[in-house]
């Protein structure tokens, strides 16, 4: 049970909330999705983002900037309005349901990281970075989590992603029920130019060490046409590693995976048609 002493602050400006949450048991409050499941310990307070006008996304010149404080059906209708940022799009449109997506934030969601995170493999496939409040530099999305970023207090203001409609992403998740948290996510992102792939990043979610790019996979890709012999021989490439869970041993969910690696693949050829 959630203590009914917490405090709640509602500062308007990012470094104020930033202040706030150096006090220990002091945290952000996003969309409340993921902090009413899990009932953090010893927290003492909660820094509601609201007001800090983290709700926007723009372009940029060459840019897509999504403030932290927009919620999953911002993104989807931004991008449909758009017609930017598919592989994104589809994964957002499939997670959870439409009153939760109203309120799951993308800050709230990058800084939580759930197994079942629909947002990490098609963002880290398009190489998204990071804004964090009072640094200037912008992070990588990998190495936010590879180097523990993630675990530090922090504010997320903005996602930056590439504008560039020669990349085109597609994202599959592993469940046998809609509603069901996914059990994998995978997503491939290709820059193509005269059916050739110039560049590629393939990346899955819900295995071991959080996400895993595989980059044996991603050189066979790079420089070619995409041919059955060249999909087949990426494919060999793609053995995502699991944990083992009373559900699916790792043998079938590496099995499968693969299958959906495939069909992605395959589907992404069609698309450059
Ligand atoms: C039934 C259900 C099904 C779901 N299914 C999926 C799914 O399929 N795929 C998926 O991806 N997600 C899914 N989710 C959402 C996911 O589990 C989390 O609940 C959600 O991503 C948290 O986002 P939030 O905005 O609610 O964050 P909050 O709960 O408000 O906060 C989460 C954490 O992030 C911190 N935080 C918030 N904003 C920022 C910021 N700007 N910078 C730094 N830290 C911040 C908070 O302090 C807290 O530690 C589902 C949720 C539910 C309840």
């Amino acid at each position: 049970m959630m203590s009914h002493d917490l405090q709640w602050y509602y500062p308007e400006k990012i470094s104020e909330a930033l202040k706030l949450i150096q006090k220990e048991g002091v945290i952000l409050h996003a969309g409340g999705t993921r902090i009413l499941k899990t009932e953090p310990r010893n927290l003492k307070g909660f820094v509601d983002i609201s007001h800090l006008k983290l709700n926007y996304i723009k372009k940029e010149v060459k840019n897509i900037i999504i403030g932290a404080g927009c919620t999953l059906s911002d993104v989807i209708n931004y991008c449909k309005k758009t017609n930017s940022l598919d592989g994104l799009c589809m994964a957002l449109a499939e997670t959870a349901s439409t009153p939760l997506r109203n309120r799951i934030t993308i800050g709230g969601s990058l800084k939580d990281f759930p197994v079942w995170s629909s947002l990490y493999s098609p963002l880290i496939a398009l190489d998204a970075k990071l804004e964090l409040a009072g640094v200037k530099e912008l992070c990588s999305l990998e190495d936010y989590v590879k180097k523990n970023i993630i675990k530090s207090k922090h504010i997320i203001k903005q996602v930056v992603i590439k504008d560039d409609k020669d990349i085109i992403c597609r994202v599959m998740r592993f469940n046998l029920v809609r509603f069901e948290y996914p059990i994998f996510n995978v997503a491939v992102a290709l820059k193509v130019k005269d059916k050739v792939v110039m560049d590629s990043r393939i990346v899955i979610t819900g295995v071991k060490g959080r996400f895993h790019r595989f980059k044996q996979s991603e050189k066979v890709l790079n420089g070619s046409t995409l041919t059955d012999e060249v999909i087949a021989k990426s494919t060999e490439y793609f053995v995502p590693k699991f944990h083992h869970d009373y559900k699916y041993s790792p043998e079938y969910r590496e099995h499968i995976a693969k299958v959906y690696f495939n069909d992605i693949v395959k589907e992404l050829k069609e698309d450059m048609k």
